[in-house]
């Protein structure tokens, strides 16, 4: 599903057919979980095919190369002109994108001198099938700030992601919510979280979270909008009873949240804002017509 006979991948300078890419059992990234990746979108456009905030996806791949003491020298605009590539050459339109890099055998925990950059795509919907989702607390917190590079994108970060999600799929709940360290609200295993109430917006500072490039771009269109913004710390219990709530994420884009740990939010999904500002971001990434568009 991810890829056909004829897919092609990126690794290391070449383009090879994805049922041919091959990495060493060995690699240190395959061990220990030290590698970094990204996670993008391209969008069918009125404009044609156009990447999702593709710098800024690659100047957080960087960021998280950087930060994990990988040996890693592509430029943004390579990379850029690269996924391009890569999407001309597989047809895809309509696409996630998987920028990973990962490091070469070494068992010894000390950083490795190189690291390979692999590239693949595939045509996926939106994460959760457009879905307005019942989620649970988790009991799985992430990763507190002092223990990893919390606002770098690692792969080894993702084990707790997976663990969280898994819980929660176990006992009956479309996702998990996660809290941080001082038992606050962080966000999801693989997105951000807003909830609504009284009218005004409210999700969490950075520090604890991936700063997600969606979370950026729903400030960005709530300020056009007029909806009222707010970064805190807030609990559980500030949620519960709230009047909406939703994720935000490359692959979730904007997914409305039903109900936390069974308790309903009050007002159904097409009556929030956020509803309102998912269907702007769906015009903004898909129509390239953000600017004329007019709430009704
Ligand atoms: N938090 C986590 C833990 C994530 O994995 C993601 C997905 N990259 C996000 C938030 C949302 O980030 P973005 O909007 O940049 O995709």
């Amino acid at each position: 599903m991810y890829y056909k006979e004829n897919t092609l991948s990126y690794l290391n300078g070449k383009w090879i057919k994805a049922s041919e890419a091959k990495t060493d059992l060995y690699s240190q990234t395959m061990h220990y979980g030290c590698g970094v990746f990204e996670g993008i979108r391209s969008y069918d456009t009125a404009d044609g095919v156009r990447i999702f905030k593709a710098e800024e996806h690659y100047q957080r791949l960087i960021y998280s190369a950087k930060k994990t003491h990988l040996n890693f020298d592509y430029t943004t605009e390579q990379l850029v002109k690269l996924t391009y590539d890569l999407l001309e050459k597989n047809e895809l339109k309509d696409a996630y994108i998987r920028p990973l890099v990962y490091v070469n055998a070494r068992m010894d925990l000390t950083p490795s001198a190189n690291s390979n950059l692999f590239l693949c795509a595939w045509e996926w919907e939106n994460l959760f099938n457009n879905k307005v989702l019942d989620i649970m607390t988790s009991s799985f917190r992430r990763p507190d700030p002092k223990s990893c590079v919390v606002d770098a994108k690692v792969t080894g970060h993702y084990t707790n992601s997976i663990l969280a999600t898994t819980e929660a799929k176990i006992n009956g709940f479309d996702e998990a919510l996660l809290l941080d360290a001082n038992n606050n609200v962080a966000e999801g295993p693989g997105a951000n979280f807003f909830y609504q109430k009284d009218n005004v917006l409210y999700t969490c500072p950075l520090g604890n979270i991936l700063p997600g490039i969606t979370r950026a771009t729903v400030f960005e269109i709530a300020k056009e909008l007029g909806f009222k913004m707010v970064e805190k710390y807030f609990t559980i219990a500030d949620v519960k009873g709230a009047d909406g709530a939703f994720f935000t994420g490359t692959a979730a884009e904007i997914t409305g949240i039903k109900s936390l740990d069974r308790v309903d939010f009050k007002l159904d999904w097409e009556d929030t804002l956020g509803y309102d500002l998912s269907r702007m971001y769906q015009r903004k990434v898909a129509h390239n017509e953000y600017q004329e568009f007019a709430l009704v």
